[in-house]
């Protein structure tokens, strides 16, 4: 594990914003997340945001200030899914984070899941990250994924509409999607809800942060199953994209 020497008491109020404190396990796995992203970046186009506050802001804080809750029990049994993870955001930074948690990554893209999958193993991972090289629209149809997830979350993968045909299949009647925004308006709001009347599910919370350094404001927003989602949806590959419901 590379040395902690790399914390630095920027940090530290990084830490402090987010009122959590990792442990040193925890700490070494989130650098050496950072050192294997950059080695694998040489050979797949994972992320760019990879250096100094690029990585501990944009990736790891904006990762996690919206699993607050969650991280107050951390080691509770969840069952988490990151749909079109890319290079590993959120779904790893919350796998780190939750230590109780199982987490699925999914993405289309074998390269990026390849990435992916070695970084999990290196990081010791395994046990309880699980990686998908897979379209969420089927994902959402796979008896071994459908209705079973605690929190369904994504991170710039397409607008809500689309995200939440993606997400709410994947939930237990009591499980939250989780949909990582920039930002939110009264339009995004009113189309969203025309995709949830279909989808039987309801916004339940929106929560406005802005990013520590100048970095941006972020929403976070939080769907809940009303009864069960229609299985019709997800549509087939490439129909919410296409002809996001609600539109
Ligand atoms: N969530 C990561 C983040 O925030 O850094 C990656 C975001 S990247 C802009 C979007 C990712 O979503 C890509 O890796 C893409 O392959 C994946 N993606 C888009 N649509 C998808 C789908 N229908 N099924 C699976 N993956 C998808």
């Amino acid at each position: 594990m590379p040395n902690q020497s790399c914390f630095t008491n920027s940090n530290a109020e990084l830490w402090q914003a987010l009122d959590w404190q990792p442990s040193n396990e925890q700490l070494e796995q989130m650098i050496t997340l950072q050192v294997l992203l950059r080695q694998w970046n040489t050979r797949v186009n994972l992320t760019r945001l990879v250096e100094g506050d690029d990585y501990w802001i944009t990736q790891v804080f904006d990762s996690l200030w919206p699993i607050k809750r969650e991280l107050e029990n951390p080691q509770q049994l969840r069952y988490c899914i990151d749909v079109g993870t890319g290079g590993g955001f959120p779904g790893l930074a919350v796998a780190i984070a939750l230590p109780g948690a199982n987490v699925t990554l999914v993405d289309s893209v074998s390269r990026k899941t390849a990435a992916v999958t070695a970084i999990t193993e290196t990081l010791g991972l395994t046990s309880r990250v699980k990686v998908r090289t897979e379209r969420a629209e089927l994902t959402g149809q796979d008896p071994s994924c459908r209705g079973l997830f605690d929190l369904a979350m994504a991170r710039a993968v397409s607008t809500a509409p689309v995200i939440a045909e993606y997400l709410v299949p994947l939930l237990k009647p009591d499980g939250e999607a989780l949909l990582f925004r920039g930002q939110w308006n009264s339009e995004d709001k009113q189309d969203l809800a025309k995709a949830l009347r279909l989808l039987k599910a309801d916004l339940i919370k929106v929560e406005r942060r802005e990013l520590p350094g100048n970095r941006g404001v972020r929403h976070q927003l939080r769907l809940r199953p009303s009864l069960p989602c229609p299985a019709t949806y997800p549509r087939r590959v490439g129909i919410p994209t296409k002809n996001p419901l609600g539109a």
